[in-house]
C-alpha cells in the first residue's frame, strides 16, 4: 500500500518510477487490513491525529480519481464508526477525544441502540466519528499501483530488493536476482520487511512485526451499518451483507497463520457485542504482519548518512488510513520540502555501521 501510494504521487508529479515487489502487490499486510479509516480509534495523539484526518478527507476524491485511472473500485465508504465505552474509565477516555477532535459527537447508551439496534445493550454509549469510513484495503492497493502504471511507472513483481549500490555515502540503485537499477532516488516501503532491508544498507531500525488475526462472515442481510470498534475487537461492515471481525495482537513474530486461540478470543468478544453474529455463515480467517516503530509514528523521510536513501514504514494498525498522506509527504519529501519533524526517521542514526555498509 504505502510503496504503491508513493509511486502513485510520484507518476502525477511526473517522476519516472519502478516499483520493486518482491511477490505479488499488495500480498502482505496490505491485504490483510480490515479497512478502516478510523481516524480517532488509536490515533489521540497530537501531530498523527491531524495527518490522519488530513488523509481521510483524501479518501473521497482519490477514489473517484483512482476509479477514473485504474478502473477499480475500492469500495469507499464513509459510514462512521461508533467506539463503544464499556467501563466508566473508557467513558472518560473516550469523552477526552471530544475536545481534541470537531468530526465526533458523544452517543448515550439509547442512541446507540436507536443507531445500531442489533448490538447488546450493555454499553455506557460511544465515541461517534461520523466521518470516518473504509475501503477494501486489497482493491486500494492494486487501483493505486495500476493508476502508477497506468501514469507511466514500470512495476516489477516477483522481485525482491536484494542490496543496495551505495558509494561515497550515496546510494545509487539496487540490486535484484539479476538486474542492477540506478536512480537519483531509493524508497524503501517494505512494511514489517524494511528493518531487513535497511540491514542491506548496514542500518539498524528498531522496528517489529505485530501479527494480527481476522475472520469475515456472510449474513442473509447486514446487522450493523456502521463500524464498531472496542477494546480487543472490531466488526467492520461490507459490501456484500459481510462483516470482518479483527483483530488480535502478536508482537515480534512474522508468522502469517492462525491460531485457534485467537480466532476463538475474537468469536466470542464479537458475539458478545453482536448476537446475531452467530447466525452468520463462517466465511474464512486469515492474518497479516503488521509493522510498528519504537516511538509509535511512522518514518516518513531521508535515511540519515545515505543521501538519495529514503524510507516510508512503520505504520503499524493505519497503514490503510495513512496511505494516501504518505504518498504526497514522501513526494514533497524528494521534491526538497519540508514536513513534520514528528516523521523523521532519526532513531536509527546512532545505529549506522560506519563506510559503504554491506552493499
Ligand atoms: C489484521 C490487520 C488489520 C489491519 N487493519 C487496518 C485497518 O483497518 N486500517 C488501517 O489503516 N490499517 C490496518 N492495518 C495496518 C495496515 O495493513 C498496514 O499498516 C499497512 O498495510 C502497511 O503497508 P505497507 O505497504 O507498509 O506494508 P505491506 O503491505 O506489508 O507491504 C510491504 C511489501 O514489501 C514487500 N517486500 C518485503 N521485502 C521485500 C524485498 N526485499 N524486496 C521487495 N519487496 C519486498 C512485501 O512483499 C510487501 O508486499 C491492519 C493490519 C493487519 C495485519
Amino acid at each position: 500500500m504505502i510503496g504503491c501510494s508513493i509511486a502513485y504521487q510520484l507518476a502525477k508529479r511526473s517522476k519516472k518510477v519502478l516499483l520493486v515487489e518482491k511477490n505479488r502487490i499488495g500480498n502482505k499486510a496490505s491485504s490483510a487490513a480490515a479497512g478502516m479509516l478510523g481516524v480517532h480509534t488509536e490515533l489521540e495523539n497530537g501531530g498523527l491525529l491531524q495527518a490522519a484526518m488530513k488523509s481521510r478527507d483524501m479518501f473521497p476524491s482519490l477514489s473517484e480519481e483512482l476509479k477514473e485511472i485504474s478502473g477499480i473500485d475500492f469500495e469507499f465508504s464513509q459510514n462512521g464508526m461508533i467506539k463503544l465505552a464499556a467501563s466508566e474509565s473508557d467513558v472518560n477516555n473516550l469523552q477526552h477525544v471530544l475536545s481534541l477532535s470537531n468530526d465526533v459527537e458523544w452517543l448515550t447508551d439509547k442512541e446507540v441502540t436507536m443507531l445500531e439496534p442489533g448490538l447488546s445493550e450493555r454499553n455506557l454509549g460511544g465515541l461517534y466519528a461520523y466521518k470516518d469510513g473504509n475501503v477494501c484495503a486489497g482493491k486500494l492497493t492494486l487501483a493505486l499501483a495500476k493508476s502508477a502504471v497506468r501514469l507511466g511507472s514500470d512495476l516489477k513483481e516477483f522481485t525482491p530488493l536484494l542490496s543496495f549500490i551505495l558509494e561515497g555515502g550515496r546510494c545509487k540503485g539496487i540490486r535484484t536476482h539479476n538486474e542492477t537499477y540506478y536512480a537519483n532516488e531509493v524508497i524503501i516501503a517494505g512494511g514489517a520487511w524494511s528493518s531487513q532491508i535497511l540491514n542491506y544498507a548496514g542500518v539498524e531500525l528498531p522496528d517489529y512485526p505485530v501479527k494480527g488475526e481476522c475472520f469475515s462472515v456472510m449474513l442473509e442481510r447486514q446487522i450493523i451499518n456502521r463500524t464498531i470498534f472496542t477494546d480487543g475487537c472490531y466488526l467492520v461492515p461490507k459490501r456484500g451483507d459481510r462483516i470482518l471481525v479483527g483483530a488480535t495482537e502478536h508482537p515480534h513474530t512474522f508468522d502469517e497463520s492462525n491460531s485457534v486461540a485467537g480466532i476463538n478470543l475474537l468469536m466470542n468478544k464479537a458475539i458478545e457485542i453482536l448476537p446475531d453474529l452467530a447466525n452468520g455463515r463462517w466465511e474464512k480467517a486469515w492474518a497479516g504482519v503488521r509493522p510498528k516503530t519504537a516511538g509509535g509514528h511512522p518514518h516518513i523521510g531521508r535515511v540519515r548518512g545515505y543521501r538519495g536513501l529514503s524510507i516510508a514504514s512503520g505504520h503499524y494498525r493505519n497503514g490503510i488510513l495513512l496511505a494516501p498522506i504518505t504518498g504526497v509527504l514522501m513526494a514533497d519529501v524528494l521534491e526538497g520540502k519540508e514536513i513534520d519533524p514528528m516523521f523523521e526517521p532519526g532513531d536509527m542514526e546512532e545505529r549506522m555501521m560506519n563506510g559503504e555498509g554491506k552493499g
